[in-house]
């Protein structure tokens, strides 16, 4: 397991009252910080290290980590609540729905999720347990998704740790992403500096041609891993906002639709 698979955070509540369309669920926590993956919610297999050995992009996928034919079978199983179960549907549904084109009235679904089969040997399994996190992408270990039942449920956290399951990375990732935002090491709690490292157009992180997306779904919160309630990210562009959770922006459906090649 790499040394750096287990983070603990501590919790900032201010940002919840200056960004109310944040990564934080309502009591104020961020669930995602609790992951216990590499940036709180990432998973990755063993010994694998994200930074060095892959192919990323964008908020930086890295391949060849699609789901082959698009889609990701599913085992919900394990998820008792029913309307849990509901809830995470309704979530694939919605970013089946909004990833989708529609030429000349006919809908052309780009990617897809549906629940295993029984000769189904690679699929994602998707659990109760600590913090929200996924495995990032396809491969052959097993793929999972973790919910903390009283902080996970939100249809935008679901679809967050739903697009790292079909390849990609965060946002604030991006080799360009100092032209667009700061990052404030002295406020970063000690020992988690490395959750914001960044690839590498080329070798980690693939170029899409897609812009920085200040809006992206996958973007950290400006709080994410303070250990002083002082922001760890502050946008260049001071009427930028950044850590919604509430659906996937523009640039998302873009970059998800050209890593699973949909025409
Ligand atoms: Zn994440």
């Amino acid at each position: 397991m790499l040394g750096y698979t287990f983070i603990t955070c501590a919790l900032f509540i201010g940002s919840a009252l200056t960004n109310p369309i944040s990564v934080f669920n309502t009591d104020g926590i961020n669930y995602e910080l609790y992951g216990g993956g590499f940036e709180g919610d990432m998973i990755f297999p063993d010994g694998y290290d994200p930074t060095k050995d892959y192919d990323g992009r964008g908020a930086a996928a890295y391949g060849p980590r699609q789901w082959p034919n698009n889609i990701v079978p599913y085992d919900l199983t394990l998820i008792t609540n029913a309307a849990h179960r509901t809830l995470i549907e309704q979530a694939m549904a919605t970013l089946t729905s909004v990833t989708s084109s529609t030429v000349g009235g006919t809908t052309k679904q780009c990617v897809g999720f549906r629940p295993k089969s029984a000769s189904d040997r690679i699929f994602l399994k998707v659990q109760y347990g600590t913090g929200c996190s996924a495995s990032v992408g396809y491969g052959t270990g097993e793929r999972r998704m973790t919910l903390q039942d009283s902080g996970c449920f939100r249809s935008g956290t679901i679809q967050h740790e739903l697009i790292h399951v079909l390849g990609f990375h965060h946002e604030q990732s991006r080799p360009d992403r100092d032209t667009y935002i700061t990052v404030n090491y002295a406020n970063i709690e000690l020992g988690k500096e490395h959750n914001f490292n960044k690839y590498t157009w080329g070798s980690t992180a693939l170029n899409q041609n897609t812009p920085y997306d200040y809006v992206s779904i996958m973007h950290y919160g400006p709080n994410s891993f303070s250990k002083n309630g002082q922001p760890t990210i502050v946008p260049k562009d001071s009427t930028a906002k950044i850590g919604q959770r509430d659906k996937l922006s523009a640039g998302d459906i873009a970059e998800i639709r050209a890593f699973y090649s949909c025409s």
